[in-house]
């Protein structure tokens, strides 16, 4: 199998790279940030419950993040593999993935992190903004939240599949034919 954990801090581009990596490798693409949405949408107990810490640029709680995502990894086991975008965001989050891909004698194959400066962020994410509904993209204040959220607990997460030798920083700016090629690049050598 081919786990790819595709990583970098929020309005990087991971969500529109993991669409060009389904159409190449085959794989199951599962953004938590997508399941929320959907859930919030739906106006369920999860959504509900996820809203108020996503409308102010705060993590959901690990138990219920990993909860969900287990359960989308369970219901499609047929796959080459899977993409996690927006997941692993914690310490906590990373060992229970280890853990949960142990139990089915499978690992994380690679991190692969897009490399993107705070100033662009910012700008991507207010211009997406514009057009996407999400309130979380159209506060600067609530962006900034998030980049220091990412900086204070999601960072480090790169560390943590470092000391394995299973992480990667490739540039993030430039266009998104190119950063492509370097994601395929960094994928093809970690497999
Ligand atoms: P982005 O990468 O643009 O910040 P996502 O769509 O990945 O956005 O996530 C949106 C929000 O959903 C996050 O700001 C966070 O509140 C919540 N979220 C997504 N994934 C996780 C996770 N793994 N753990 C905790 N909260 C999460």
């Amino acid at each position: 199998m081919l786990n790819i954990i595709l990583f970098g801090p929020p309005g990087s581009g991971k969500g529109t790279q993991a669409n060009n990596l389904v159409d190449h490798y085959g794989l199951l693409h599962i953004s938590t940030g997508d399941l929320f949405r959907y859930e919030m949408g739906n106006n369920t107990p999860l959504g509900l419950e996820a809203k108020s810490y996503i409308s102010k640029g705060e993590l959901v709680p690990d138990k219920v993040t990993i909860g969900m995502l287990k359960n989308k990894v369970d219901a499609n086991p047929d796959v080459k593999g899977y993409i996690f975008d927006g997941f692993p965001r914690t310490i906590a989050q990373a060992e229970s993935l280890d853990s949960f891909l142990a139990e089915k004698d499978c690992e994380v194959t690679a991190l692969v992190a897009l490399d993107v400066d705070d100033d662009e962020i910012v700008k991507r994410l207010l211009n997406r903004g514009l057009t996407s509904g999400r309130a979380d993209d159209n506060d600067e204040e609530i962006i900034r939240n998030r980049i220091g959220v990412y900086n204070n607990e999601t960072a480090q997460v790169y560390d943590y599949y470092d000391k394995v030798d299973k992480s990667t920083k490739i540039a993030g700016m430039g266009s998104i034919e190119d950063i492509f090629d370097r994601l395929k690049g960094a994928i093809d050598d970690a497999k």
